[in-house]
Formats: C-alpha cells, structure tokens, sequence
C-alpha cells in the first residue's frame, strides 16, 4: 500500500516522501482514513508504531480545508504527558505540515511562559501541549478554544499513570462539546477505558499490537548478575559487542548521575537525561546522542518517554522498572518501525519480584543468559509459571490536586522514579478520598468519576 492512497493532499504526499517513508505502517493505514473521516477514534499503539504520523498526518490534511486559527485559538489540541514528547510531536507536525501555511505551537511546563503567551497570540492550528502548562495559559487568558475540530490525547496510559485526571478533565470541559477526539495509548487498562467513555464517541478502535505485548522485533534478554557488578557488566557489555548507540535507564535520577559517571570513568561518553537536568541540558543530552558524539545516554523513565530516536538498536535496564508497564515503554525505544532491536535486563537477586510482575504483563519468560565473569554470587531465582493477565481495577482518581500552576515541573521531576514514594503518596490520596467520603453533606465530590458510576 502506498501513502497516495489515502487522500492526503499533495503538500503533504511531499513531506512524507521527504522522510523516506514508503509504506504506511499497520496504525497509519488503519488511523489515516478513520481520522479523515471525522468519527472518533481510539488506538492501542505504543511508540515506534508510527503513531505519531497516524493522527498527525490525517489532522493537517482537515486542516487545510477549514479557517485558519484566529488570535490565541487552537484549532487541534495534541496533549502530551511529558515535554520531551510534546517537542517530539511538534517536530513530527513541523516536519509533515512543512509544505503547507499551518501555523503549529508547542507549549510545556519547566520553561518561561512569557514566550509561549506571544507564540499563541496569532493563533494555533495546532497546538502541543502538556495539561499543566496549558491550564496555566488559559489561565491567563493566551489560549481559547472557540475554534476547537481536534483533540488528541498521545500516551494516554502515561498521562494517567502521572496523575494528570483531573487537568485532563479540567481541559476537556473548557472544550467545545462539538470536536473530534482521538485517543492514542499504549495501554488500554480498564482506566483508559473509563476515561474514555467520558468522552469519546462510537469510536472506530484500532489495535495494531496486543494490549501490553513488547514491539515483535525487539529481542530480549536478562543477564542475571550481582546489584555491585552492574556498572562494570554494563561497561563490558558495550565494550565487547561495540554497541555505539545505547539507551540505558535506571530508576533514579541519582542513580543515572552516579552510573554516567562510572561509565565515563571506564572511558565510555555518556550523559544523563532526567527531571534534575535542565531542559536545555536534555536538549543537548538528546542531540549529542542522535549526532553519535556520546554513545550511551542515561535516562530515567519519564525523562526517556516519547524520546525518538531513528533506529536505535540498543536499549539496556539498568534496573528493572517497579511499574511493570514501564519495560514496554523502555523496550519500545529500540525496534522501531520494523527495525531490529536488543533489549537488555541486568537482574540482580533483589529484583526477582519485579521480573516476575514484568514476564506477567508481557505474558513471556524473558530468555536469560550469564556472562561469563559475571556470574551472580547471589543467584536469581527461577521465574514462576506466568499466570494468564487479568484486568486491573480502575484507579481511584487523585484527589487534592492544587491549581495547575508549578505542578508540571514537580511531576516531570520523576516522582513516580522512586516507587517507595510513588506507594506513599497513593496511600495517602486513599486517605484523602475515605476521608472527604466521610464528611456528612460535604459537597466536595472527591470522586470526579463519581457522576459516571
Ligand atoms: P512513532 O511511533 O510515532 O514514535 O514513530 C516511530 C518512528 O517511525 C519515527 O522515527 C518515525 O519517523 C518513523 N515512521 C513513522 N511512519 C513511518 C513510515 N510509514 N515508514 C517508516 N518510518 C516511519
């Protein structure tokens, strides 16, 4: 199948001949027609699916037909969960929307807003954003909605793990009620599908791969060794195989200091990429790597999400994730749209638990293998048979949220990274919840979904 069977316009046939694409992947050919038909449309496609050219492709083309934007409107809202997404999708729309007159922004938190405020004032045909800073703007009045076809919600499942429910619903009751509303997730968990009820419409579904199953040509293995051999087994690993170009990630921000530091030590370039770091020091972390002048980049898990990095064809866990999800949004990062990709495990004794949780949402025992020199003195335990998945209870939504000013940049600093932290908090806002039931007559609704059950 070719792209100019779509019913794309030719400026943007132009584009995406200029990419080099020729073939749209499964996601495309099945969200191209179904966006440009205007029903709604709800995809399970994780990153490297090509997902991002699906819905963004189909936008400008409906796009071009209408009005242009006019002073601090937005006529396609693309919400994103973390910055470095947000500028990956606006690069995506950027470059498919080159050959025509469209006018995109982008908007997230972590930086001035003052900028942002005199972008939106001539006005957005579409308009990137995470929920936070968008809150904010409109605010402050610097973005409407009146002009409102699109919405779209990328990475749904992480938007939701990062506790953005309530700026989501905040958001969509600023929007027009008449609007089309597509909905990309990796994942779809009982949550997505009750945030999706309230509000998307007879959706045309799309699933181009199983719920939860790791990208096909991505393969993966776990190298059982000691938690103190780690970083000297990582150096080895990239010396002896003369990987050039690695991913790896680990589950703290202090963590990816301390191992870039080693690595460096071990005469391998390395930089970190995590909430502590600037956001032009991961702008430049993330150039350095994709220009091959450093060959490992350190990330933690939300610093890495929505990274696109072309074919990259190494990706190693430092540590295993403690929310299971997360290793198949870190292998996504490799084997990307049919390439070919190698994900490593080094698994300590300690994480057997987690490897478990892990070969349970992937519905697979993850080959293992030792390296010799590196045996484990503490040895990792045999996996138990997987158990068939079975559906989770939708999450309570967080309660006690303040105003969206400031929360962007609290979030994005990764407090999810430490689960410890992250189980804190979510006893906590159970408290909260029992408690504001308890009050007689409280007409405080603590359950924003309360009205939907
Ligand atoms: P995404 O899933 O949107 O993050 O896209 C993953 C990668 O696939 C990006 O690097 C895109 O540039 C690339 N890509 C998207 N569509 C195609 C296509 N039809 N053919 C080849 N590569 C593509």
């Amino acid at each position: 199948m070719s792209f100019s069977l779509l019913n794309l316009s030719q400026p943007i046939l132009k584009a995406v001949e200029e990419q080099g694409y020729h073939t749209p992947s499964p996601v495309q050919q099945q969200a191209i027609p179904a966006v440009l038909s205007g029903k709604d449309v709800m995809a399970a496609a994780q990153t490297g699916t090509g997902k991002t050219a699906g819905f963004t492709l189909p936008i400008i083309e409906k796009l071009l037909k209408g009005k242009p934007a006019r002073a601090n409107e937005v006529r396609a809202l693309i919400l994103t969960p973390t910055r470095e997404l947000a500028a990956q999708v606006a690069s995506n729309v950027a470059t498919y929307g080159q050959h025509t007159k469209l006018r995109a922004n982008v908007v997230f938190g972590g930086v001035k807003i003052n900028p942002q405020m005199m972008k939106l004032r001539s006005g957005s045909d579409v308009l990137v954003a995470t929920p936070g800073r968008l809150l904010d703007l409109y605010q402050q009045n610097a973005v409407k909605f009146s002009q409102l076809e699109v919405l779209v919600l990328d990475e749904a499942d992480r938007m939701l793990d990062m506790g953005f429910i309530r700026d989501i619903k905040k958001i969509l009751s600023y929007l027009p009620a008449q609007r089309q509303n597509l909905l990309f997730s990796a994942t779809f968990s009982p949550d997505i599908k009750a945030l999706a009820q309230s509000f998307v419409h007879n959706p045309v579904e799309i699933s181009v791969s199983p719920s939860n199953s790791t990208a096909k040509t991505v393969e993966q293995v776990v190298v059982p060794c000691d938690k103190k051999k780690k970083s000297k087994l990582l150096s080895f690993l990239i010396k002896e195989n003369q990987w050039q170009q690695v991913l790896v990630f680990t589950k703290t921000k202090h963590g990816a200091n301390r191992l870039t530091k080693e690595l460096d030590s071990q005469g391998i370039s390395a930089l970190a990429i995590h909430g502590n770091k600037s956001q032009g020091a991961r702008t430049k972390a993330l150039a350095k790597f994709k220009d091959n002048e450093i060959s490992v980049l350190v990330a933690t898990d939300i610093a890495a999400r929505g990274l696109d990095i072309d074919q990259l064809p190494q990706v190693v866990n430092f540590e295993l994730p403690h929310v299971s999800e997360d290793y198949v949004h870190r292998i996504g990062r490799t084997g990307r749209a049919g390439a070919d990709g190698f994900a490593v495990s080094l698994v300590c004794a300690d994480e057997h638990k987690l490897l478990e949780d892990i070969e349970y949402v992937i519905q697979q025992h993850v080959e293992r293998k030792i390296e010799p020199g590196f045996e484990p003195v503490n040895a990792l335990p045999p996996s138990r048979k997987i158990r068939p998945l079975k559906a989770k209870k939708p999450k309570k939504p967080k309660v006690n949220s303040s105003t969206a000013q400031g929360k962007e940049s609290a979030r994005s600093n990764e407090h999810h990274a430490n689960s410890g932290k992250r189980h804190v908090q979510k006893r906590d806002h159970k408290k909260v919840i029992k408690k504001n039931r308890s009050k007689k007559g409280s007409s405080n609704n603590a359950d924003p979904y309360a009205a939907n059950r």
